[in-house]
């Protein structure tokens, strides 16, 4: 369905999918087998697993029935849809009647996402919702790498005292998480500067939808946006690894999107960001 996906891989996590502003976004991260939102139809991703969603815009949840339609068909486990917690009723109700007018049941898992809690997707694996501000209600999603390390008061032990307190049941390990992946949705930059641990993901997809004067900061927050300048306002409060930009307004053709980036970024963003556009042939 879609003709050119845009591509990105960091870290070994692959990324692809599409994000045009107010259209369609959906990006596939298949390692995870996860895909956040779903502003359109990805027939080529109906067997992943984990749906992210991150507000109720049609440009990033229409494909949600459609979805579900086809993996309830091809009898596919049933998937689990993550979603504001706020959101839930609604959401039911509307696929309730998706089912009533196609005559069949489909299989899913709706689970609420409340704001700041950690959810497990995967023995590794767990996420965590941060609030966007944006016209609607809406949450960005942060997955975290879980490992276990030993507690700072064990940290001088030798080997044979390590040995002893396992042999005597003692807990020595905690569980640390690592922010690793967040993801925007439609977003002011206030989602950003308040959460800690999005500044700090290793990679992080931002919504970038207006770059130029044709619409300025103003206006970009009135719609619950992001301005470029506003991103090059605060520059160095990003320490994540890469900033995957998407969401760009049909406003700019994709060449335009990178003249205007390359030409806007300072040194200090230069090598972090990227822009998820189709590869041009
Ligand atoms: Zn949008
Ligand atoms: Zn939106």
């Amino acid at each position: 369905m879609f003709k050119e996906l845009a591509k990105f891989t960091h870290r070994g996590y692959n990324f692809e999918g599409i994000s045009e502003g107010g259209i369609r976004t959906s990006v596939v991260c298949s390692n995870l087998n996860m895909m956040f939102d779903i502003g359109s139809q990805p027939i080529n991703y109906v067997h992943i697993l984990n749906l992210l969603i991150t507000h109720a815009h049609l440009d990033h949840f229409c494909g949600l029935p459609y979805f579900l339609s086809q993996r309830s068909l091809r009898n596919l486990k049933p998937p689990n849809i993550y979603i504001p917690k706020e959101i839930e009723e609604d959401i039911h109700q509307l696929l309730k009647i998706y089912q009533k007018l196609e005559n069949f049941e489909y299989k899913f898992h709706l689970i609420p996402v409340p704001q700041n809690c950690f959810i497990e997707v995967t023995k590794n694996i767990s996420l965590k919702a941060f609030p966007t501000v944006h016209r609607i209600l809406s949450q960005g999603y942060t997955i975290y790498e879980k490992t276990k390390k030993l507690k700072q008061e064990y940290l001088n032990l030798n080997k044979n005292e390590i040995l002893s307190l396992r042999l005597n049941n003692v807990e020595l390990t905690e569980e640390n998480y690592t922010p690793i992946i967040s993801f925007s949705g439609d977003t002011q930059i206030e989602y950003v500067l308040e959460n800690e641990d999005v500044r700090k993901s290793k990679i992080l997809f931002l919504e970038c939808t207006y770059l130029d004067e044709k619409r300025d900061i103003q206006k970009a927050r009135k719609w619950g946006h992001l301005h470029l300048d506003e991103i090059i306002q605060h520059a160095n409060v990003f320490e994540n690894e890469k900033i995957v930009l998407m969401h760009f307004s049909k406003r700019y053709s994709p060449k335009e999107i990178t003249e205007i980036v390359n030409q806007k970024l300072p040194k200090a963003l230069q090598e972090k960001i990227v822009c998820f556009l189709p590869s041009r042939k």
